[in-house]
This record gives C-alpha cells, structure tokens and sequence, in this order.
C-alpha cells in the first residue's frame, strides 16, 4: 500500500459493523480485532437472538467498557413491518421496508399441525422473469443482504415461533448465493436462532452451478419449482431453462446430496391446459424416475394482470392420482392465504399502487 492510501485509509472512519450480518466466527474475528475474548460471541448472541435485545446497553453481563466499545464500532439492525394483512386461513403476509427504501414481502403459513412456516425473501425483485409470477414483472432491483434476510426471520418470531423456513419469497435464492449461505449459518447458530438444516428449504427455479456449490458448501432441503414436463413449455414458463434446460436439471437433482430419507421438493404450479394433463403426468413419472423425491402440486392463483387460469378439481385430482398410483408422493398444496394474494410479489405490488395512486 503507498502512503497515500495509507493516509486516506486512516482518515475514513471504520464502517460500522451489522452483528446480525455476522456468523459466529465472524464475531469471534471481530471481538479478536478489537482484543477481546472469543466466548464474548455466544454471550452477544444469546442476547440478540434468544433475549431479543437490540442495544448492546441492555447487555448487561458484558462490562461497560466492552459495551461502550461495541456501541462505537457495530450496531445490531432489525426489521419492522410497514404493512401486515392477515387471511381468514390465518396467512400473515408482512411488507418490510428496506433502508434504501426498498420493499420485501415475508408470508407466515399456518400448517394444519398447529405449527408455522415462514416463507422468506431473498432478492428485492428477481431477474429469472418466470411468467407465472408476479415478482419477476418487476426485474431484479438488488440483493438482499444476509442481515435482512434473517431479520425477516426475527421479525415474524415477535409473533410467535416458527417450525420451518422456506426460502421461497421474492427473488432466487442461488442468484444471491453467499448472502443466503451466511443468512442459513447465521439461523442455523446453535447460540442464536439454533435452527435445524433439516426445517429450512431452499428452492430454486434451477440454477445449476449454484445447486452443486450449494450442495457443497451447506446443508439445506432443496426444492426445485419444476412445473413443466417439456423444456418446449418450460421454456416458455421460466426462461432459466433455455440455459440450464431439464436434463441438466434433472442430472444436478440427482447429484445432489441428500441425507437418508431426506427427498427433493418438487414445486408444481398447474395451469389449465397447459401443463395439467395425464401426458403431462406421466413425463412427470419419468423425469424423477430413481429420484428421492417430493411432489408438491400447486393449483394456480390467478391474479390480475395474467390469462392463465387454475385447474380444474377434476383435472388435479386425476393428476395427482396418477402420480399416487405409480408410488410417487404427491401432496395437494392448499392454495393459503388467497384473500390477501399471498402469492410472492403480490403485496408488493398492491401497496406500491396505491402509494403512487
Ligand atoms: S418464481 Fe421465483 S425465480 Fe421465478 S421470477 Fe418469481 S421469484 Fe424469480
């Protein structure tokens, strides 16, 4: 380094540090940098995490001197929700605002066991424009961080635990590959949120470079959001598959690697008369042929703004019987939270038009 940026770098004051975008090694390296004991990390992270607390003044096992310290080098961010619409299926769908101004959508899904799932954001927009949804309309606006996406977690905790996370929000996952990793190491922290790799579920359109790196470097459930039988359809549905197309796809599903019984999630969104028929079902049959894996089959929620239609009951129940009779699992997903268009993007959208109008 010559003097000059020796000098310039002395004078810019050092960026204040977010602890919530850190893991506990990082901690532990930023405690070292400032010469303090690495056990200091699991107390900092106790008290954000399991009390709660957002002010290093509340700390009060850590000496004042240490917290005094803290207060001038890092600060601990937190999200609250701008907006919260509630469905009568009990659907909790929460609008954050970003400090850039900039919006996310988080869904609290009641399952039918009591328990709850948290449906997460990870990109403000998405750039892999499938055209059943409505987030990938708006074009990718930028990353999330991984402070932001586990504030989304910590923020819907105010109202009550949560049982599962899927990272199935706005925006894809492995197009923000290292901030979801650092996002998943900082949930899984069994000092903070503790939560198990085998309750989060990361599901992508289909990147295939990142699903190997994924597979890699975490453990995580993967689902995959399928939703056509033929890279002709597909191709149309989610232009990502005129890049990685199906047997690409299909080739990285079976190299990745699972736990015993651990399965892949395969998303299926019906859509009348385009991929909802028996032919259909049976390609379905072959493309998972040796596969571990799941099914989920999703009727379509219509909205304005497109002309494909939901399934009829028929058709989805003869889709799904299909599946069932050739011992695939095959699970109807119920279409929550439709009062509030709790499909990804959709409040977004509602809530940016009426801030215009
Ligand atoms: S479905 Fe997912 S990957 Fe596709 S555009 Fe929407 S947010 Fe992006």
């Amino acid at each position: 380094m010559d003097n000059d940026q020796d000098d310039r770098s002395s004078m810019t004051p050092p960026p204040p540090v977010d602890i919530k975008g850190l893991t506990q090694a990082d901690l532990v390296a930023f405690l070292a940098g400032i010469g303090k004991e690495r056990f200091r990390a699991g107390q900092i992270l106790r008290w954000i995490y399991r009390r709660k607390v957002c002010s290093f003044a509340e700390m009060t096992d850590l000496a004042k001197e240490l917290r005094s310290e803290l207060e001038a080098r890092a600060w601990i961010s937190e999200l609250h929700p701008e907006a919260v619409e509630e469905s009568c299926d009990g659907t909790r769908k929460y609008l954050f605002r970003l400090q850039d101004g900039h919006s996310v959508e988080t869904v609290r899904i009641p399952m039918e066991s009591g328990r709850h799932t948290l449906c997460v954001s990870t990109q403000v927009g998405c750039a892999l424009g499938c055209v059943f949804c409505h987030t990938g309309s708006f074009g990718l606006v930028r990353n999330l961080t991984a402070a932001e996406i586990v504030n989304q977690v910590c923020a819907a905790l105010r109202d009550g635990p949560l049982q599962n996370l899927v990272l199935m929000g706005m925006g894809e996952p492995l197009d923000n590959l290292d901030n979801v990793i650092r996002a998943l190491e900082i949930l899984y922290l069994p000092e903070g949120l503790d939560f198990s790799p085998r309750k989060v579920t990361l599901s992508t359109a289909g990147l295939v470079p990142q699903m190997a790196e994924l597979g890699r470097r975490i453990k995580v459930n993967l689902a995959v959001s399928l939703n056509a039988t033929t890279d002709a359809v597909r191709d149309v549905l989610m232009p990502i598959n005129r890049r990685y197309p199906l047997r690409e796809l299909m080739a990285a599903c079976r190299a990745y690697p699972l736990a015993q019984r651990q399965r892949i999630t395969f998303e299926y969104i019906l859509i009348r008369g385009l991929n909802d028929s028996l032919q259909d079902a049976r390609r379905l049959v072959g493309l998972l042929h040796g596969l571990r894996a799941k099914i989920n089959l999703i009727p379509f929620n219509e909205h304005a703004g497109t002309s494909f239609r939901a399934p009829a009951e028929e058709t989805m129940r003869a889709f799904q019987t299909f599946l069932l009779d050739r011992g695939l699992v095959a699970v109807r997903r119920a279409g929550k939270g439709r009062d509030i268009a709790a499909a990804c993007g959709q409040l977004k959208g509602k809530l940016d038009g009426v801030r215009q109008r």
